[in-house]
């Protein structure tokens, strides 16, 4: 590309950013979230005119809607608590609005904003028919009894339920928000609709839920790195690998690498990191899912129990590796830590948590060149498994752990295949590109088709 060229883009780059910093002052999670995908979708637009008319990509990062609402609950000592919460309905081009709910202090619309938009790429990319859409409340369930979060869970969805349906928007779990939530909310909206419907998903075996709907994103991430690591020949057996995170993405990554033959040395939580050069086994990753989900322990307490290093406040990125998946939460892997992780020779880096690498660290691992799976690819198992749960509960059938499996491996190797055909670049596959494109071009079609709307 010639330098004019690419001045040109820069440009019109920088003229769409302006205009959405503009229209949404002080959202930064969500500038960012856009401006990165922006960095594939305006390129490819201009060398395919017809998806860069009828405001397409300014359509697609303006909400269809958001809802905002006040969510008052009772503690255990009989004081009333009031919290905010906010349901962003982005896009339903391509299917019903699908996407989690997040509860954690730090939850603002611009956070929301991010997830939402970037699941609707996401959900794009994984084949099934769902628009995207991100809710959640700045609730901290930390420190609370069951009591507590099931009032909170429940006062949620009186006014949630007049904004979600099976063919509406279809709710799921994120940070926060797992098996427990879901049923709370799910038991609630049940009643208040007065019917059985698979509006949620991540609900219990017992009530709809789907085999392997727990341990898909982890496990997708890590079949995404399977694909990618195809591609060069090689594979996750014998690798060394670096985990952040220890809530749903992260266990399930860590038990399927385990699986693969891989050894994985490091977990975290928001407290810091342990370092176990042994590899977290079978053994005592059981253990950590007792203390994370169960006893809802902190991660310095597997230090304590295997003898081995925990690092306060820090996160794993130094620690030397093959590869890396940072699965706890965005933001969580800068510049300085990609820095540290290609100078130890880290060949591939999973996004398993959503925006977990910042642009600096980003730019880096590309220019590096090394297999680099964004989030909206690398973690859309989870989702992905939402849609056959959404599935198995209208067809009012369940399918076996090996059925469920083998779909999820089909998707993240159709995701795969996808980033590879958007992402060929002279002599490696830009992943980042082909996901942004990939998941773009489906919903631009829809919208084209449906004008002005
Ligand atoms: P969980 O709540 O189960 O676990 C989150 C983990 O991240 C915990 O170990 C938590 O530590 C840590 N964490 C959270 N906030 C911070 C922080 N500010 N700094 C350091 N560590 C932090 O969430 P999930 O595992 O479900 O989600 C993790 C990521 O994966 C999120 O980005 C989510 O959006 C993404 N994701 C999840 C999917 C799913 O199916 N669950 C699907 C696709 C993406 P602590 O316990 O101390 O808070």
């Amino acid at each position: 590309m010639t330098n004019q060229a690419s001045a040109e883009i820069q440009a019109d780059i920088d003229h769409f950013m302006h205009g959405l910093r503009r229209r949404n002052p002080g959202e930064r999670e969500f500038h960012q979230a856009v401006e990165e995908s922006a960095q594939s979708i305006i390129p490819f637009c201009r060398e395919n005119p017809e998806y860069g008319k009828d405001q397409i990509l300014e359509r697609m990062t303006e909400p269809d809607r958001i809802v905002i609402f006040r969510v008052t609950w009772e503690d255990r000592h009989g004081n009333f608590r009031a919290n905010r919460a906010w349901r962003v309905q982005f896009n339903n081009s391509i299917g019903p609005y699908k996407g989690g709910m997040r509860f954690h202090p730090s939850v603002t619309l611009s956070v929301l904003k991010f997830l939402g938009f970037e699941q609707v790429l996401k959900n794009s990319l994984t084949t099934l028919p769902m628009g995207g859409g991100k809710g959640g409340s700045n609730f901290n369930p930390k420190g609370k009894t069951d009591r507590e979060v099931m009032r909170f869970c429940h006062s949620l969805m009186v006014e949630l339920s007049r904004h979600i349906g099976e063919d509406t928007d279809v709710p799921a779990g994120d940070i926060g928000v797992g098996e427990r939530e879901i049923s709370y909310m799910f038991g609630m909206y049940k009643r208040l609709a007065n019917r059985f419907t698979g509006t949620l998903t991540g609900k219990g075996l017992a009530f709809g839920g789907s085999l392997v709907r727990t341990e898909a994103t982890g496990y997708g991430s890590v079949y995404f790195m399977r694909e990618m690591l195809a591609t060069r020949g090689d594979g996750i057996k014998g690798k060394t690998a670096v985990v952040s995170g220890s809530g749903n993405v992260a266990l399930h990554t860590i038990e399927k690498l385990t699986q693969l033959g891989a050894k994985v040395v490091t977990a975290s939580d928001s407290g810091g990191f342990v370092h176990d050069p042994d590899g977290i086994g079978p053994e005592k990753l059981e253990w950590l899912k007792e203390l994370k989900t169960v006893r809802r322990g902190r991660i310095r307490e597997y230090a304590e129990k295997f003898g081995c290093d925990f690092y306060e406040r820090e996160r794993p990125w130094n620690v030397p590796c093959d590869l890396a998946f940072p699965s706890a939460t965005q933001n969580e892997l800068r510049g300085t830590d990609a820095k540290a992780l290609l100078g130890n020779g880290v060949v591939g880096v999973c996004e398993g948590a959503n925006m977990p690498t910042d642009h600096d660290g980003m730019q880096q691992f590309l220019d590096a060149r090394i297999l680099f799976g964004p989030a909206k690819a690398a973690n859309a198992g989870g989702v992905a498994v939402s849609g056959l749960e959404q599935s198995q509960n209208a067809l009012r059938i369940s399918w076996s752990r090996e059925q469920v499996n083998q779909h999820l491996e089909h998707i993240m190797k159709s995701i795969h295949d996808n980033c590879v055909q958007h992402g060929q670049e002279e002599g490696w596959i830009n992943y980042v590109r082909g996901a942004n494109v990939a998941g773009f071009v489906k919903i631009a079609d829809a919208m084209l088709a449906y004008g002005a709307v």
